[in-house]
């Protein structure tokens, strides 16, 4: 984009007209399209006019929204969903197939890796790697092996994946490189810029920013050619190759299975778009500052953040994104009880959400992690203590005097 991230994105919607000058795209509710000629209709379902025909493929309203992430993410197009993880079962269902092999990163957000399951109950072979060295992940590459998956940053620890030695073992294996851009977001991160293929957000993270909107996305960077990948239906292979992807992804998902953004949610996430470089600036401040201050505390025996010089990836985070984030967990101190901490909080809301304009937080061992189990969750290093909190845009010094007050309490 020539222009600045943000003002790209606060004019994007005035690029194309909108009925009386109105500087919102409005939320278009329609669910049919009615057409004077016929034959205009027909050109619409054989590709050759860009306009819509039922709702289900697409609305006026996500389009002005798939604009703006378009120009986020540097893309060629993206295509919107009703959630993150439409966006992702989207990915993987039209574009693997039974006996294909998908590389994925081992530190997963728990529906993804639950996805996942499914996906080899249908005959997909998925192999887990260690994402934080690339070499793990070039070790596991089969003849068979289509697709590598990660995500930027893991939570609830912060593993920051080798984003850009990954993106080469893709090049040079013509594999598409599919990144989960969520916990990054475009602003702090292009995952362009390390050759992947596609970029998933989920939109109802920071994208959205204020929790009153649930969407996902995949925008395609642009950079793979799928001439070259086995799995294009004969039907798409006459549009231009770098396009094949996406039209794949959008007739098989969204007018197949119609996991379809609501024109009133494509909406709120747009308008909280405006805001997204603002809103990250202050909160990956005040996350650094916190990661920082807590990491001191008696009653804290570590936290996991990018910004710690201690972090194992701290240098590549700091390389590769523009802050390290606004998520981090703290491990209080052994025989100290999570759930009490919490219910010590009386800034921070105790909620299963993370990229709110509100501080969040959640015990991740008696929650998001139970289901695992106390060996499993021994096994990846999490402990019964840890509570992981999503940094809102609160005043700093606020959110800095809660913990303090609730550390000092228990
Ligand atoms: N990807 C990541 C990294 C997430 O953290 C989440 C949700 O927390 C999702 C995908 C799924 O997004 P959604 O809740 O919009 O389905």
């Amino acid at each position: 984009m020539s222009q600045g991230f943000t003002t790209t994105i606060l004019h994007s919607d005035r690029q194309s007209p909108i009925e009386h000058g109105a500087l919102h795209k409005p939320s278009h509710l329609a669910v049919a399209y009615g057409f004077d000629n016929a034959q205009d209709l027909v050109d619409v379902f054989q590709g050759r006019n860009p306009s819509y025909a039922y709702s289900r493929q697409g609305s006026p309203t996500a389009t002005a929204l798939e604009a703006k992430l378009t120009k986020m993410e540097d893309g060629l197009g993206t295509i919107t969903f009703s959630s993150g993880m439409a966006a992702l079962t989207a990915v993987f269902t039209t574009l693997l197939k039974a006996g294909d092999h998908l590389i994925s990163s081992a530190f997963l957000f728990g529906n993804t890796n639950s996805l996942l399951e499914t996906l080899e109950n249908l005959g997909i072979q998925i192999d887990f790697a260690d994402v934080t060295d690339a070499e793990h992940v070039r070790a596991l590459v089969k003849p068979n092996t289509r697709m590598v998956f990660t995500e930027t940053i893991a939570n609830p620890a912060t593993q920051v994946a080798a984003l850009d030695d990954i993106g080469a073992i893709c090049r040079e294996h013509g594999l598409v490189y599919l990144v989960d851009n969520t916990m990054t977001s475009p602003y702090l991160f292009q995952p362009k810029s390390v050759g992947a293929s596609l970029s998933v957000n989920s939109l109802t993270k920071y994208i959205c920013g204020h929790g009153n909107a649930l969407g996902g996305s995949v925008t395609d960077t642009g950079l793979f050619d799928w001439s070259a990948y086995p799995n294009i239906n004969p039907a798409y292979r006459g549009s231009k190759p770098q396009q094949q992807g996406l039209v794949q992804i959008k007739k098989k998902s969204l007018r197949d299975m119609g996991a379809t953004i609501a024109p009133e949610s494509a909406h709120r996430i747009a308008v909280g778009a405006e805001t997204l470089s603002l809103r990250m600036d202050r909160a990956c401040s005040t996350a650094a500052l916190l990661a920082k201050t807590l990491s001191a505390h008696p009653k804290v025996k570590q936290v996991f953040h990018p910004s710690l010089a201690h972090h194992p990836q701290h240098e590549r985070a700091k390389r590769l994104f523009r802050h390290g984030g606004a998520l981090l967990s703290i491990e209080l101190a052994d025989g100290l009880d999570p759930v009490a901490f919490q219910n010590l909080l009386k800034v921070v809301v105790s909620a299963t959400h993370l990229g709110d304009n509100r501080t969040l937080a959640i015990p991740v061992a008696q929650t998001i992690y139970w289901e695992m189990g106390l060996e499993r969750r021994q096994e990846m290093g999490i402990a019964e203590s840890l509570i992981r909190v999503s940094i809102g845009i609160e005043d700093p010094e606020d959110l800095l005097n809660d913990f303090t007050q609730a550390l000092n309490a228990i």
